[in-house]
């Protein structure tokens, strides 16, 4: 059983990363400072002996002893990334020297959740590792984009100039249980909607694409990766290939939720990727991962947890 530290252990992914590792018997400890996240995630978890959780700014340094580092604090959805733009880019790139620093201090292995959107709006589809992506670096969103691109470049600079024990994964749209009901992230939005009789905001003409990943396919993939051969780095696509467009989400969700909402056209936002899609054939071979939930199954899930929270 190994000191495992989680940093962001209290937002959507963190928390169900905590429970699975508490679960195998690992001593946990949750960093996070809760943002966006909140101790109510990691709330079936007090009282558990190998769970701790400490209120910590990332930004700052930490000083605690553990013998692996999962990264992932950092606000994910568009709307709260940038309501502080400038703090965005201190979680990144800030957090990431911390937290490497920490890993250099401890000898600690440690992986970096990095996202899709180090590719941009791509002119390569699907996205393969090798892309290296089309990214505006002064946009509403490069605050996000190019802070998880230079937290990438740190990774792999520790790697060669420090010899540190690095795992990069680039995570694609995941859903399911426990997103914010006020997240902005459409899976969350088009649910929270549909439940509530509104109509579901579609941005542009919905055409635009995204390949969405459940929640548990993409825990496994991250525990998997964090205990692959030392010398693979990654970075590494985990999503799931299933691609779909706005309106096609939206059509299912209406389908599997119920209810008479219908749809509401709104501006699309600035440098929203029109496509987006994982080619992971790396993670097939290295990790032998591959997703095994459906769309429609997981939604099935994520809309029986938000009708359950929204009756609360
Ligand atoms: P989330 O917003 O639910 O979780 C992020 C957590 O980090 C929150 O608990 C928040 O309070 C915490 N945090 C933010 N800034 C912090 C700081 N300065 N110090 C300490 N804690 C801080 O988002 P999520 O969906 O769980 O995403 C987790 C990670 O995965 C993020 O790094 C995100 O970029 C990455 N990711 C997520 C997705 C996705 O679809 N969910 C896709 C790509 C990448
Ligand atoms: N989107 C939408 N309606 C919403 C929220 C989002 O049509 O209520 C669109 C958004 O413009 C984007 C896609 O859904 O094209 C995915 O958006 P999200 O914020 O979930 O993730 P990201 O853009 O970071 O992939």
């Amino acid at each position: 059983m190994r000191k495992i530290m989680v940093s962001g252990g209290a937002g959507f992914l963190g928390s169900h990363l905590c429970e699975r590792l508490v679960g195998e018997g690992h001593d946990v400890l949750c960093v996070d400072n809760f943002y966006t996240g909140g101790k109510d995630n990691v709330q079936p978890l007090f009282g558990r002996p190998n769970f701790e959780l400490l209120r910590h700014d990332v930004t700052f340094p930490l000083y605690v002893e553990v013998e692996q580092i999962y990264n992932l604090a950092c606000p994910a959805s568009p709307i709260h990334y940038q309501r502080d733009p400038v703090q965005t880019t201190k979680t990144s790139v800030h957090g990431a020297i911390n937290m490497l620093g920490l890993a250099k201090r401890t000898r600690a292995r440690i992986l970096q959740a990095s996202t899709s959107e180090v590719y941009g709006d791509p002119e390569v589809h699907p996205q393969t590792e090798g892309y290296w992506g089309r990214v505006n670096p002064i946009g509403p969103r490069s605050c996000y984009d190019e802070g998880k691109r230079c937290a990438e470049t740190l990774f792999f600079d520790y790697y060669r100039q420090h010899q540190l024990d690095i795992k990069v994964v680039r995570i694609f749209n995941t859903y399911g249980p426990r997103m914010h009901p006020n997240d902005g992230r459409v899976v969350s939005n088009f649910i929270v909607q549909a439940l509530r009789g509104e109509d579901l905001t579609i941005y542009g003409k919905g055409t635009q694409t995204r390949s969405f990943c459940y929640v548990d396919d993409l825990i496994e993939a991250l525990v998997r990766m964090m205990a692959s051969a030392r010398g693979f780095t990654g970075p590494v696509n985990i999503g799931n290939p299933g691609e779909f467009t706005m309106l096609a989400l939206a059509e299912m969700v209406l389908r599997l939720a119920g209810g008479k909402a219908k749809l509401k056209y709104l501006p699309a936002p600035e440098d929203d990727p029109m496509q987006r899609q994982p080619d992971i054939s790396l993670a097939q071979d290295k990790l032998g991962w591959a997703p095994k939930v459906a769309l429609e199954d997981g939604l099935k899930e994520t809309i029986a947890y938000f009708r359950k929270t929204l009756a609360a």
